[in-house]
């Protein structure tokens, strides 16, 4: 009855009226819900990811130079901070896959790893004025980046128990990288920078193949069409690509090497930039 009356009221557009009253499995209804472009709620921001077996498992001889670099950035730069999980994740993994839980509760670890990650970080940029923000924060974004300049929280995509199974395993397949990327396209930021060990994508893993070639630029569908054995982001991140809004475009750039992290906010083709199209 209610829906009934909203339906028929004259406040909605065309495509109100059919939502309200139509079926959101609908394909024709549901392609029409797309003909407005999404807003860039924080366009001024760079989600800079910070690899967690790629570069803060390394310790103060990675950790540190780059924690100089990003505050040396913050006169010019936003940045939204993510952090990996990396060795003890994996570990974890290893121990619960043992012990029978579900991916779901794998995801309950993998998050706690990536949160002691973000919150190390936290305690070296504090006298920066740099705040640690859980999702239940992320509302008061706008005001820590206008303040502060940026923020560190941890990558991993708040999914926890409702995490979906992989399609083989059980190893969570949305972890920071995923989270990451996620937050970059939400709030339609300026860039989605990947800061790891490497120089960017290759042919091949370049630490188990000294052969592989560096790509500077790729498609994400020429990139899954290749097939390759492994890759430099999760797989989730080329999936979640192929159906993106805003985030048309990722970089990865080889975080020990001084320098990268500038040059990339500062738009140069560093590393190898993924686009969607
Ligand atoms: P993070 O700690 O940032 O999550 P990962 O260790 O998960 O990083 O991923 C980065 C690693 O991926 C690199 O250190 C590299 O050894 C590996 N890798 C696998 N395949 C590739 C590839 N095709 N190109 C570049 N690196 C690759
Ligand atoms: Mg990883």
């Amino acid at each position: 009855m209610a829906t009934e009356s909203i339906g028929k009221s004259e406040l909605l557009t065309a495509l109100g009226h059919d939502l309200v009253s139509g079926s959101l499995t609908d394909e024709a209804l549901l392609a029409r819900t797309d003909k407005t472009p999404p807003v860039d709620i924080l366009p001024q921001a760079n989600v800079v990811k910070i690899g967690g077996q790629s570069i803060i498992d390394r310790g103060r001889s990675a950790v540190f130079p780059l924690l100089d670099e990003i505050v040396e950035n913050l006169p010019k730069h936003q940045m939204i901070l993510g952090t990996g999980a990396g060795t003890r994740a994996r570990h974890g993994y290893s121990v619960g896959i043992d012990l029978g839980v579900p991916t779901g509760v794998l995801s309950v670890l993998g998050t706690f790893v990536s949160m002691q990650n973000a919150r190390m970080l936290h305690f070296l940029l504090a006298k920066h004025g740099i705040p640690f923000i859980e999702p239940i924060q992320f509302p008061q974004l706008p005001l820590y980046l206008a303040e502060r300049r940026a923020v560190i929280f941890f990558g991993m995509p708040p999914y926890t128990f409702w995490h979906r199974n992989p399609k083989v395993g059980r190893i969570p397949p949305n972890r920071t990288d995923t989270g990451s990327y996620l937050v970059s396209e939400v709030f339609g930021t300026r860039a989605m920078i990947y800061v790891k060990d490497e120089d960017g994508l290759y042919t091949a893993d370049p630490k188990k193949d000294k052969g592989a070639k560096l790509i500077p630029k790729i498609t994400a569908k020429e990139l899954v069409e290749m097939d390759l054995q492994d890759v430099v982001v999760e797989h989730a991140v080329l999936e979640l690509m192929q159906n993106a809004e805003h985030r048309k475009t990722i970089q990865i750039i080889n975080g020990l090497v001084p320098g990268n992290l500038t040059r990339a906010l500062a738009g140069e083709p560093v590393g190898t930039i993924i686009s969607a199209e």
